[in-house]
């Protein structure tokens, strides 16, 4: 069995596993209690991972809200910055996550105008079209990062830039950039918001954050979304998950320490992915986002004349990919065909998505 569907979930590592463990069976007070020991304990595990997971993009501590994933988070800041700002309108693209797209549906039946950008069929945005959309009634811009289905990246900085220019709060989500580009918020410090799940890195399915870059709690421009208790600045309620939070930091200090290395195997394992599947299948495979400026890692593989549905059930005893996204796999992709491809062809596509701690013998199974 060789898992190929890393962009969907990873196997959680090892590492991670021992300190959930740990943190389940000893620390099982509530890190908000005051006082005794137990509630200190479970304090420090939550601000240790806090610290971890700034430090994995490198912003202040008192900026990560932990949530249940990214589609909490992605929910969180879409809803939160406009109801807060009181602004009425959003520009997103028409390929992001159906956690955003979703969301945007739901704030457009809520009277907001949802402005979606168009990309081309490299799966690029056009930014002067990003430009004239931004009005004085723009609350917020959301743009992936590196998108889910294609790995394909947006120009973060400079999307950044244009949002600080025309002043309006920019929030990308970053769930798939995460552990395979260098994210660095320092230097990118007009992106005013980001979300991730760490079930993406090694790390827990439910549970991830939403970094608010320069966390200033004078200047609070976004109402939370799950109203509780003092919990996260008072900014999403609820009984903290100490061990999911171990979870996600421990993740988040073993992605930093290997991400350069990691970057590189992602590369290398991609041109021995091609190299095989070229070899193997000829003509009647065509690589559809080699040529693009992407994540490493993400391959999307269009088997000529072959039903993808067809082809990963036949396979799946042996092989595990998908055709796409699995949050929303009943329909065919959007991505694809925002990207303009025929339904045909998009029927066609299957993601393979890598690990950089799998050993794949070179793909040999293939064959
Ligand atoms: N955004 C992107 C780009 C994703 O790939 C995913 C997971 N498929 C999500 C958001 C949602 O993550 P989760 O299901 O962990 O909430």
């Amino acid at each position: 069995m060789i898992y190929l569907d890393n962009a969907a979930t990873t196997r959680i590592h090892q590492e991670v596993i021992d300190e959930m463990n740990r943190v389940l069976v000893e620390i099982y007070g509530n890190p908000n209690s005051l006082y005794y020991e137990q509630a200190v304990r479970a304090r420090a595990i939550v601000e240790k991972a806090r610290s971890e997971v700034a430090s994995l993009v490198n912003v202040n501590p008192s900026g990560v809200i932990f949530t249940s994933g990214a589609t909490e988070g992605n929910n969180m800041v879409l809803k939160g910055v406009l109801e807060r700002t009181g602004k009425t309108h959003i520009i997103t693209t028409e390929v992001e996550h159906s956690s955003v797209l979703e969301t945007c549906n739901y704030l457009s039946r809520k009277g907001i105008r949802v402005s979606y950008l168009k990309v081309d069929k490299n799966g690029a945005i056009n930014l002067d079209a990003l430009e004239s959309e931004i009005t004085e009634d723009t609350a917020l811009v959301s743009i992936m990062w590196a998108n889910n289905e294609t790995g394909i990246v947006n120009n973060i900085k400079t999307i950044s830039e244009i949002c600080e220019r025309k002043k309006v709060l920019f929030h990308t989500d970053a769930t798939q950039a995460i552990g395979k580009v260098l994210i660095d918020l320092s230097v990118l410090s007009k992106v005013d918001f980001i979300t991730f799940s760490a079930h993406k890195f090694y790390g827990p399915k439910g549970v991830g954050a939403v970094i608010i870059n320069h966390f200033n709690p004078l200047d609070m421009r976004i109402e939370p979304l799950i109203h509780g208790g003092d919990q996260e600045n008072k900014l999403r309620g609820g009984t903290l998950p100490t061990h999911q939070i171990a979870g996600i930091g421990t993740a988040a200090r073993i992605c930093k320490g290997n991400l350069a290395k990691n970057i590189e195997i992602l590369k290398l394992l991609e041109i021995q992915l091609i190299e095989k599947l070229r070899k193997t299948y000829g003509g009647n495979i065509e690589i559809l986002n080699e040529h693009v400026l992407k994540v490493p890692g993400i391959v999307s593989v269009r088997f000529k004349g072959i039903n993808n549905q067809v082809l990963l059930k036949s396979i799946s005893d042996s092989i595990c990919a998908s055709s796409g996204s699995a949050c929303s796999n009943s329909k065919p992709s959007h991505v694809y065909s925002a990207m303009g491809y025929e339904l045909d062809s998009i029927k066609e596509i299957i993601r393979i998505s890598l690990s950089p701690y799998d050993d794949y013998n070179k793909f040999d199974d293939f064959e």
